[in-house]
């Protein structure tokens, strides 16, 4: 089987079935790898996927009809950042762009709560990657509901209602923006609280690891049966036929990584973007260029050294 037919078959297993009910924990292993991936091709398998992720990017780009947005959710420790660093190597720095999403700013919860992230979609021919997302707007603002009363929205728009409308906002965003040309591909890492026990502990034992380190990670470690129900509810209400979201177990990086680009494939593969054709006026003209250039050759040098 070619490697793109593996990597979306791959993909596939980990897609949320739009309009089923999640229990994150009881339906997803965070320990998962795929059965067709063995550990020692899986360096091979991922440099494969990322070449193949540089021919799309290359085409994405020449097109300028389709952009890409990635979206990665998952607990501290998820392995958001080295997930990017890894699958997006191969790719033009040029057509990719990430963007981070903190704490908002007072400017950004003056606004509505996406318009912070509709400023950083990619542009058609990009691939736009949202580490951490207006998802967040479901997750940490719904596990601390302290976050939502610093939103400065109308009485009466923040009762018991107020998750279902966002699903339902966002989703509805999200529609308006597959319809439009930007493909949504939505990833949550996927980490058991042993690894993050783990994880948190190499960040305190190395030196170098001590910056990535807050204690307010150890805080927000104590909110972990909130954030898995937030999880879930996410997904159950968020996974449709025009994003649906990839559960990808996080407890292997090795095998995270490749199914993150596996994700990035699929998407790109179904989009197929082309190279423009040149039409045929233009094409005249770039003979008349190639005459010209040709008669310019110096005394000795061959006329077209390119041939
Ligand atoms: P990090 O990704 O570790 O740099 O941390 C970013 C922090 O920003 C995390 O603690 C997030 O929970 C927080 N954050 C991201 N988006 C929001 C949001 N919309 N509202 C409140 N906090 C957020
Ligand atoms: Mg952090």
């Amino acid at each position: 089987m070619s490697t793109n037919k593996r990597l979306i078959e791959i993909s596939g297993k980990l897609r949320v079935p739009p309009g089923s009910k999640v229990n994150l924990a009881k339906d997803f292993d965070t320990g998962f790898i795929d059965p067709s991936v063995a550990r020692k091709d899986s360096d091979e398998l991922l440099r494969e996927s990322v070449a193949q992720l540089a021919e799309y990017q290359a085409r994405l780009a020449a097109q300028e009809t389709y952009g890409v947005l990635l979206v990665l959710q998952a607990i501290d420790a998820g392995g958001k950042d080295g997930t990017i660093r890894h699958v997006m190597s191969g790719v033009n720095p040029q057509g990719v762009v990430v963007h981070s999403f903190k704490v908002p700013s007072s400017e950004e919860l003056a606004h509505d709560y996406l318009w912070r992230y509709a400023q950083r979609l990619p542009a058609r021919g990009q691939i736009g990657i949202f580490n951490r997302s207006h998802y967040e707007e479901v997750l940490v603002v719904r596990v601390h509901r302290e976050l939502l009363e610093r939103q400065k929205l109308p009485p009466k728009t923040h009762g018991a209602n107020v998750w279902k409308r966002r699903y339902t906002e966002i989703n509805n965003w999200e529609r308006y923006l597959v319809d439009n040309g930007i493909r949504v591909v939505k990833v949550l890492l996927n980490l058991s609280r042993e690894q993050q026990r783990t994880r948190f502990l190499a960040r305190i034992d190395d030196p170098e690891k001590n910056w990535k380190f807050s204690p307010s990670d150890i805080a927000e470690r104590a909110y972990w049966d909130d954030y898995q129900r937030a999880f879930s509810e996410m997904l159950s209400n968020t996974s449709t036929k025009w994003a649906p979201w990839h559960v990808i177990g996080a407890d292997h990086k090795w095998f995270a990584r490749i199914a993150v680009s596996a994700a990035l494939v699929q998407a790109l593969a179904e989009i197929d973007p082309q190279y423009p054709e040149v039409d045929p006026d233009v094409r005249n003209g770039l003979q008349d260029a190639k005459s010209l250039l040709e008669s310019e050759a110096p005394k000795g040098a061959r006329p077209d050294p390119v041939k």
